[in-house]
This record gives C-alpha cells, sequence and structure tokens, in this order.
C-alpha cells in the first residue's frame, strides 16, 4: 500500500510518516497543496490523507481537482477543530472519511484499513472482464492471470468495446466513431495498428483471448478455450 501523506505541519507529518512506515506502509509526504495535487495526480497512490488547511492550495481544492480528474483514490481528510462545516464539505467533494486531529494511532490505522477495502471495491466495480483477461479502464489496467501491462489510453478504449461486445463483431467504422469521434481523420489503418498493438500484449501476457478479424465486417474476441 501506498500512501500519500499531504500535511503542512513538519513534525505532525513526519510523526505520522513513521507510524505508517511501522505499520508496513510506504508513504510519501508533500508539505503544500500544489506539491500534493501534483503527487496525487500521478494515480500511484493506493490511499490519499489530505490535511485541510495547506499553503498553496487548500485540501478542499486538491480534492475537487481530483475528483474532476476523476482520480477514485480513497481520501482521508485531516481536520482540526472547527473545520466542520470543510469537513461536510470536502464529504460533499467526495472525500471517503475524516479525522479530527488531535487522533489516535490506531484510529488512524482503523480508518486505513477500512479505506483499502474501499479502494478494493472501487477497483472491482469498474473492472471488466472477457475469458482470460481483466481490464480496468480507470487505471488501463490490462491483466491475465500473473500478467498485466498498463495500456496507452487508446489501447484501453479499443479493449474496452471489445470486452463489452462480449464476443460480438465490432466494425472499424464503430470503433472510429467511438475511440476517435465522428469529425476525425482517423482511417481504417488506425484501427489496424491499435488492433496490432493489443495482439503483442495479448501474446506477450500467453492470454487465450484472441482477437479476431471477421473480414468485411470488423473484429471479435474469442476465448480459445470456450
Ligand atoms: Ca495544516
Amino acid at each position: 500500500m501506498r500512501i500519500l501523506l499531504v500535511e503542512d505541519e513538519k513534525n505532525m507529518a513526519s510523526a505520522i510518516a513513521s507510524v505508517l512506515a511501522k505499520n508496513n506502509y510506504t508513504v510519501d509526504l508533500a508539505h503544500d497543496g500544489e506539491y500534493g495535487l501534483d503527487c496525487a495526480l500521478s494515480g500511484i497512490y493506493d490511499i490519499i490523507i489530505l490535511d485541510i488547511m495547506l499553503p498553496k492550495k487548500s485540501g478542499l481544492e486538491v480534492l475537487k481537482s481530483l475528483r474532476k480528474e476523476e482520480i477514485l483514490v480513497p481520501i482521508l481528510l485531516l481536520t482540526a477543530k472547527g473545520e466542520t462545516e470543510d469537513k461536510v464539505m470536502g464529504l460533499d467533494f467526495g472525500a471517503d472519511d475524516y479525522l479530527s486531529k488531535p487522533f489516535k494511532t490506531d484510529e488512524l490505522l482503523a480508518r486505513l484499513r477500512a479505506l483499502a477495502r474501499r479502494r478494493g471495491d472501487i477497483i472491482a466495480e469498474n473492472t471488466h472482464f472477457f475469458g482470460d483477461l481483466s481490464l480496468n479502464p480507470h487505471t488501463l489496467f490490462l491483466s491475465c492471470g500473473k500478467e498485466s501491462f498498463t495500456l496507452t489510453l487508446k489501447e484501453s478504449q479499443l479493449i474496452d468495446l471489445l470486452i463489452e461486445a462480449k464476443g460480438n463483431i465490432i466494425s472499424k467504422n464503430t470503433i472510429i466513431e467511438k475511440i476517435w469521434g465522428f469529425e476525425s481523420e482517423a482511417e481504417d489503418s488506425h484501427v489496424e495498428v491499435y488492433v496490432s498493438f493489443l495482439r503483442k500484449k495479448l501474446k506477450a501476457m500467453g492470454a487465450q483471448t484472441v482477437i479476431r478479424t471477421i473480414r468485411g465486417l470488423g473484429y471479435c474476441l474469442q476465448h480459445l478455450e470456450d
């Protein structure tokens, strides 16, 4: 579990960080909202602990920007005395939980365990399956057994269309419309290029699911063991 801790009070931040490290969490620190947002946008964190009163950008602004970018990572807000309104606003903006300062270590750890479970649910709710493949279109993570790839956005959109079609054929025109848009200059050859990228990745993962070309019609997924 990798945690981002955004907290400007340095003593507080290092005290929390050492408790988390002792409990086998990997922790990165940010001491202001701007840097915290930059780190959080990387999408590499499993949980974010976010103080509300921060220099450069408040915790609430950071939270709003993250949710706008559809970064779904669970967020625990840290609130000080008298920040009740901010706390309510934070939950409205999509924070998952809050903890009022000062708090006990056990309480923090219990909240983090609950958020880790919540993270598991978020991933499960947003994962699409076909044959031996699973795709999370939010993280662009395609996996097959123990093998996985982080796809590019277009690759992820393409394999997601095929997964959603559940083995039915999708035409190149439909693919172009849905991924590149009606007005785009994209041609059949664009689709062919992305199909070949995906085929290489499926092969590298040893997937039993293949992308079949149906001449004159389009593409479909087929699980070879069916
Ligand atoms: Ca603060």
